[in-house]
């Protein structure tokens, strides 16, 4: 049985949100995007397009809405996935418009690589329907999706999540129990922890890192490519968040990576990180 997600709403349309968005309209759902940047939107109208034209699902296009408007946006939407910059006060304050104007029945995800939704849920009065959907772009490839529940989610919260993960033609990922960085983002977690960590000590070259990694796990890439995809603000956060919670100055970032975050150097989106990028290649 479908379950009873027909419309998907996905707030902050960036380098994770525009995926999401795509995936969930390739596989039939009415999809609305909003992101406060409206050169964001254009360009995630671009990609979304890209993508159902290349599946030749022309008629698709027209399910697919883009808002200037949150709260037009999220007149009757069953499903919202908030895919915001990683900034727990940044989330709390858009779950909490989301809260505002979406209907009752609506669930709340985060696309959060690090906080746990029960450290945002605080801005909502649904408690009951929140969620962590957490991705790993590029969806295409990597058709996966973290669940994990916050502090009073229900049961039927959880499955219908989890159902809208099959049916976006994922696998769901389920967290038995509350954790910082969710399944598999704490196993790489700790791999990333130890590249940068060797990067910053001096111990090896990025490049030899990242063949080392390619050679052993048969992966196109090495951490300090995966890395600049990602974007090195958003791994400078993450590796804060675990450190936050820790406490342990061996999960701390290297100064070296917050000054590159300082320094506009994000990786491929800026055309500068580990690696110089031009059009998404090495140079
Ligand atoms: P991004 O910077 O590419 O996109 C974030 C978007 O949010 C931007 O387009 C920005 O304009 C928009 N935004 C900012 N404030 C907003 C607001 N108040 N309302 C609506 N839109 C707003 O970031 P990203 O890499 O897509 O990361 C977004 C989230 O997804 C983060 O929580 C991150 O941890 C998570 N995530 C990222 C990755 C990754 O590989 N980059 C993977 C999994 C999860």
């Amino acid at each position: 049985m479908r379950n009873k997600i027909k419309k998907v709403g996905i707030i902050g349309a960036g380098f994770t949100g525009k995926q999401i968005a795509a995936q969930a309209a390739l596989h039939d759902f009415i999809v609305i995007v909003y992101d406060i940047n409206p050169n964001i939107v254009e360009d995630a109208k671009k990609y979304i397009t890209g993508r159902l034209k290349r599946k030749n699902q022309l008629d698709t296009i027209k399910k697919v809405s883009y808002y200037s408007d949150l709260r037009d946006a999220l007149e009757d939407v069953d499903l919202v996935i908030e895919a915001v910059p990683e900034d727990l006060g940044l989330k709390k304050e858009v779950f909490s418009q989301i809260d505002n104007f979406a209907p009752v029945h609506t669930i709340i995800g985060t696309n959060s690589s690090s906080y746990p939704v029960s450290k945002i849920e605080s801005a909502v009065k649904r408690k009951d329907k929140v969620l962590n959907l957490h991705f790993y772009p590029p969806i295409p490839t990597r058709p996966m999706v973290d669940i994990m529940r916050g502090t009073g989610t229900s049961d039927e919260t959880f499955e219908t999540g989890k159902n809208w993960i099959k049916n976006i033609g994922c696998e769901p990922i389920v967290v038995k129990k509350e954790c910082l960085g969710f399944v598999f983002n704490r196993i790489w977690h700790s791999a990333r922890k130890e590249a940068l960590n060797m990067w910053d000590k001096g111990y090896a070259d990025i490049e030899t890192i990242d063949t080392a990694w390619k050679i052993f796990t048969g992966m196109k890439m090495g951490p300090f490519v995966l890395m600049d995809g990602i974007g090195l603000d958003t791994v400078y956060a993450v590796q804060m968040s675990y450190f936050e919670e820790s406490g342990d100055p061996r999960d701390k970032p290297p100064d070296a990576l917050k000054q590159m975050v300082e320094n506009g150097d994000l990786g491929m989106k800026t055309g500068k990180g580990f690696y110089t990028w031009k059009k998404k290649k090495k140079s």
